[in-house]
């Protein structure tokens, strides 16, 4: 499998990615905003794009829809809640649904709600494997509510489909918003200390040639995977002098999402 992140370079910050098959040389391209960059780096490579993902509605991520099927007559994939809201779907997906691209790269999709109620996280079955995750979970963060989601759903697909990756699953999200998100995990526990160090080693980081974090990496640096940290507990019951000593884990991270909000 090869994965060519692209980097839009546009005001919203996003990445849109290409995934190809080594062998035929066909692709799947994710979220192409910058239909003429995936084009390009295609063509460049050789590759014939075959099929168009949507993780999610948001026109941020739609938006190279028509120009990008226009140039490749690739079919258009999304969820299958998505129907009204994303026009042309021509693969309605479902949890466990299994995308094929060439004949070497398999991709499971993960009903991921949260962000909107009608997400796809794409997995792949390589020995390694790598989380296409849109808007759902982000470098150092997680996606936010305000149009169309729900925070306990977002916990829920948090806690239930995410933490339980392995620690060496790579993390491929739809936006750069790294630093900032590293800022925040920082004001809610000043000594992760690993937190601290990955921002300062990316403070000029050229997002057209990112780091590619894992799992594991964001258990470590993530505040929305850290949510039994004692530091995390004590700095929110300064902020909610009502919570308990020891809260479950979803209202920290219910919490933590508010607090983000308004951040
Ligand atoms: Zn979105
Ligand atoms: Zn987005």
């Amino acid at each position: 499998m090869i994965v060519e992140q692209i980097w839009t370079g546009n005001d919203w910050r996003n990445f849109n990615y290409l995934i190809a098959c080594p062998d035929t040389g066909e692709a799947l391209a994710i979220d192409p905003l910058d239909h003429e960059k995936c084009l390009l780096h295609a063509q460049d490579q050789g590759w014939d794009i075959t099929q168009v993902l949507n993780t999610h509605e948001h026109h941020d991520h739609i938006g190279g829809n028509a120009a990008m099927i226009d140039a490749t007559g690739a079919e258009l994939l999304a969820h299958k809640n998505a129907r009204d809201r994303i026009v042309g779907i021509d693969r309605p997906l479902s949890a466990g649904d299994v995308i094929k691209v060439g004949s070497t790269v398999e991709l499971e999709a993960l009903d991921t709600p949260g962000h909107t109620m009608s997400h796809v996280c794409l997995l792949s079955h390589t020995d390694q494997q790598a989380l296409f995750c849109g808007d759902t979970l982000f470098n150092a963060g997680a996606g936010n509510c305000h149009h169309g989601g729900h925070p306990n759903e977002l916990y829920m697909t948090f806690s239930s489909q995410l933490a339980t990756l392995p620690d060496d699953t790579l993390v491929y999200p739809g936006h750069d918003y790294i630093i900032s998100n590293l800022q925040f995990t920082l004001s809610r526990e000043p000594g992760n200390t690993d937190a601290e160090a990955l921002r300062d080693d990316l403070l000029d980081q050229d997002p057209g040639n990112a780091l590619v974090t894992t799992i594991g990496l964001e258990k470590a640096v993530n505040t929305f995977f850290r949510l039994r940290h004692p530091e995390v507990i004590e700095k929110l019951r300064e902020d909610f002098p009502d919570l308990p000593a020891e809260p479950d884990e979803k209202t920290v991270f219910l919490k933590l999402r508010e607090i983000r909000n308004n951040w």
